[in-house]
């Protein structure tokens, strides 16, 4: 390396160092918003983060920047695999971010805090009448955005690329079908047999106890206690405070079903294990704790459901939970346990749903974002168009705006396009078992309550690469072969002919 070059990479340490220090800043108040500040807060935390996200836009896009990340660009032959994927990324994102006026993108990231605010209130009174007016401007401000990025891309195909490289409709679209069409005749089948008996999930569990299995499981799972931080939340989420070495976990305590909480726990969990599975060298670089949502989720969900709703993890738990909650417990066995927490049933909320019946509710989510996008859909017409989905899709009835449409943070947020990675994420995690059962013994891991092994395996072919290879790129790395759905729908088969005898 040349010595313009080691001290161009010094400087770009420096910048995405104080990139990072922004972006800590920033999340933390968003952190913050979302578990213990109190309610009249949000526009003094939107004045703040205001103003840090303006520094930010300068910071990312002032002349200096351009010049610095374009001379790296000019000789990216020489620069290691890790410098040259770090420039790349970073001039995608200044580029994309020129083409967004400034006040623009500020003013989108105020909206944003505030319609986080008021999509709790409206989750709270049912009252999607109230949230409304911010989500058209949010849907309205992600099609323009997208425009002035890639004028000539379809809008929502610019979204789903920002969450995943080169994903589009079309990808999704024969995904999407590939999945009905396996799971819907394996929910007719279900239907036909006897009911599973989930009474063990139901009655009372004190916060205090609940709280108490969260740790328990946080330290099963392999999290480091001194840079994995847990509280709650309405709705469970991990985020990293300026680099993977301060992550923080949230989960959501139900005192009438404990697995609820037990779930989210592990599948943030799973997120956490990523993040802070990266390679320490990548800590304040853009390529910390990985790039794409859909690998995240192939985690979470790998840890929520492959792991944690196997038989082996129930039989593993039973006896803690019993001791955890005698009274509850009484006359109860791992068995039950087991088909408690897989039992398939249509039901309204996403993130209480089994496996099998949860890709249809990420597919109800992908149809009415598609069509916002494309103009076919009015968000005024919404709360409908989901509730006749839910219908479609899974025969039920939504009573009310808080048990439908409103039930989910992403779109206050600002995520269009993110529901897609749920259901690529369980099919990712499908895949990667199947690989990862060849050289180890996971039933045995499982059964003896110790992920060594399974955290080594996904830390050495995932997590330590943070954002450097693509998922397409990581899967040529693991398989040597494409993305394959059938193993997931394979998986799907033979877990619920187990469960329900057929
Ligand atoms: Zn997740």
């Amino acid at each position: 390396m040349t010595d313009t070059i080691t001290s161009n990479i010094e400087k770009l340490n420096e910048l995405e160092k104080r990139m990072s220090a922004y972006d800590h800043a920033i999340s933390l108040m968003y952190y913050d918003g979302s578990t213990c500040a109190p309610k009249g807060t949000a526009e003094n935390r939107a004045s703040s983060m205001t103003v840090l996200t303006e520094e930010l836009y300068k910071l990312s896009t002032s002349e200096e920047t351009v010049k610095l990340l374009e001379q790296l660009d000019k000789s990216k032959e020489l620069l290691s695999v890790k410098d040259r994927r770090r420039v790349y990324l970073l001039l995608k994102e200044l580029n994309e971010m020129k083409k967004i006026p400034m006040e623009e993108y500020v003013e989108y990231e105020q909206l944003l805090v505030i319609a986080d605010d008021v999509w709790h209130k409206a989750k709270d009174e049912s009252n999607f009448e109230l949230f409304r007016p911010y989500l058209e401007k949010i849907f309205e401000t992600n099609k323009k955005f997208a425009l002035y990025i890639e004028p000539d891309k379809d809008p929502y195909d610019h979204c789903l690329s920002e969450y995943e490289e080169g994903l589009n409709k079309k990808t999704l679209d024969s995904f999407f079908l590939k999945l009905r069409n396996g799971i819907v005749p394996l929910l007719k089948e279900i239907s036909n047999h006897e009911q599973v008996d989930d009474s063990i999930r139901h009655g009372f569990f004190p916060i205090n106890k609940q709280e108490e299995l969260s740790y328990y499981l946080m330290k099963l799972i392999g999290l480091n206690p001194d840079r994995v931080g847990l509280s709650t939340t309405e709705h469970p989420f991990t985020t990293s405070l300026g680099s993977h070495f301060d992550e923080r976990i949230t989960t959501h305590y139900f005192e009438d079903d404990f697995a609820c909480s037990m779930y989210s726990v592990i599948h943030e969990g799973g997120h956490a294990l990523y993040d802070t599975g990266s390679d320490d060298e990548l800590a304040y670089t853009v390529l910390d704790g990985g790039l794409y949502m859909s690998i995240h989720e192939s985690q979470s969900r790998f840890y929520e459901n492959i792991i944690g709703r196997s038989r082996s993890f129930c039989e593993y738990i039973f006896p803690y939970l019993n001791g955890l909650f005698p009274e509850q417990m009484k006359g109860r066995t791992a068995k039950d346990l087991y088909r408690a927490v897989n039992k398939a049933e249509a039901s309204l909320i996403r993130t209480e749903a089994d496996e099998l019946t949860y890709s249809l509710h990420v597919m109800i989510r992908y149809e009415l974002e598609k069509r916002v996008m494309a103009g076919e859909l009015e968000v005024k017409d919404l709360p409908e168009e989901w509730n006749r989905l839910y219908k479609e899709y899974l025969g039920i009835d939504v009573p009310d705006d808080r048990h439908g449409i409103l039930q989910d943070s992403h779109w206050s947020g600002g995520l269009i396009g993110y529901f897609p990675s749920y259901a690529l994420g369980n099919a990712y995690g499908a895949q990667l078992l199947n690989k990862m059962k060849q050289t180890v013994d996971i039933d045995k891991c499982i059964s003896e309550g110790n992920f060594k092994s399974v955290n080594d395996w996904n830390r050495e072919n995932i997590w330590k690469h943070g954002g450097i290879y693509t998922p397409s790129q990581l899967f040529d790395r693991i398989f040597g072969e494409e993305f394959n759905a059938d193993y997931y729908i394979d998986y799907l088969t033979e877990k619920y002919k187990d469960i329900y005898g057929f």
